[in-house]
């Protein structure tokens, strides 16, 4: 598989959903989504100027936050654990999926122990699919005023993961939802929050997601090639 060429295509294919939307392209943070993939291929995507790396699992975060260079930014994307959040909270660059305020107090207390900040997003169930963790819409403001609270915390936005659709088009309204949301919620000035960030879009609708204001998008696939999960 040709890593270059790979990332040269989402490149361009993000350069023109930035094009079409009247965007620019410095505006959008390609997150390489390396989760199963081995460090190798890592290095490569790192060679070729990648610095964002995307992993849903602590463990791995953490072996390849020590085997890889320091200035890569690891954001954590997936499903974080309490009894998991000592050992990532002054390895992650940002945390995007927080959606319980028992989560972010754990966070929090593990950031003031070790002197840190955490940079954190609100993961929302925009599609409110049952199978998907994240807090529901309604229920976003209340949770980040809570957190807003806490010391060590720093809310940068809002990161939602849309349903696996054949045409990447039919998530429009999904990230439409969470852009909104994230508009009323910016519009309360809450103290200590901040909603610059919009964390959406992976491999199959990246380009609906820049076209909806997408600041970060999470690609895997089109990038590594498909995961193989093993047994
Ligand atoms: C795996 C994953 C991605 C990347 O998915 P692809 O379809 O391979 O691009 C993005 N976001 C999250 C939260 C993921 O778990």
């Amino acid at each position: 598989m040709d890593l270059r060429q790979n990332l040269e295509a989402v490149k361009q294919k993000i350069k023109n959903a930035c094009e079409g939307a009247k965007r620019e392209p410095s505006e959008v943070t390609l997150i390489a989504v390396s989760k199963t993939k081995p460090a190798e291929m890592i290095e490569e995507f790192y060679a070729l100027g990648v610095r964002d790396f995307g992993e849903n699992k602590v463990q791995e975060l953490v072996d390849k936050y020590e085997r890889l260079p320091k200035d890569i930014r690891w954001h954590l994307i997936g499903h974080l654990q309490t009894n998991k959040v000592k050992y990532v909270v002054d390895k992650a660059y940002m945390i995007h999926s927080v959606d319980s305020l028992r989560l972010a107090r754990e966070i929090s207390k593990e950031a003031v122990k070790k002197g840190v900040c955490v940079k954190i997003l609100i993961e929302v169930n925009v599609a409110g699919e049952e199978s998907k963790f994240g807090v529901k819409p309604s229920e976003t403001e209340k949770l980040i005023r809570q957190i807003a609270a806490l010391p060590g915390i720093s809310i940068c936005g809002l990161m939602t993961v849309a349903p696996y659709v054949a045409d990447g088009e039919e998530n429009s309204t999904i990230f439409c939802s969470l852009r909104e949301l994230s508009i009323d919620i910016n519009a309360k000035n809450i103290d200590n929050v901040s909603m610059g960030i919009l964390s959406m879009g992976m491999s199959g609708d990246y380009e609906t997601a820049i076209r909806w204001g997408a600041v970060y998008v999470r690609v895997g696939t089109a990038l590594f090639g498909e995961r193989d999960y093993g047994i």
